[in-house]
């Protein structure tokens, strides 16, 4: 649970898509969290970041690379899931 919790809306409009989603469902959420937008949350939903994020693979893994990061897909998710969620 973060400090944004509370003050989180209930659903937001995915600026790539321009669906309104709910924040979190049952099964999770829709939206990660971003500390430097205004309300906490990233403004493309979850779905057309992983479609960003397949879209940028290669650039992402050498990046992890660069890193030092294990070029593993399941550690890369991590750490990409990771990274969002603390940013
Ligand atoms: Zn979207």
């Amino acid at each position: 649970m973060s400090r944004f919790t509370k003050a989180l809306p209930k659903s937001k409009v995915c600026r790539t898509c321009g669906h309104r989603k709910p924040i979190s469902t049952k099964t999770g959420i829709n939206f990660w969290k971003n500390s430097s937008n205004e309300d906490g949350l990233r403004d493309e939903c979850k779905d057309c970041f992983y479609e960003w994020r397949n879209a940028n693979n290669e650039k992402l893994a050498r990046a992890a690379r660069r890193k030092g990061v294990v070029a593993d897909a399941k550690a890369q998710r991590l750490l990409l899931v990771y990274v969002l969620e603390v940013a």
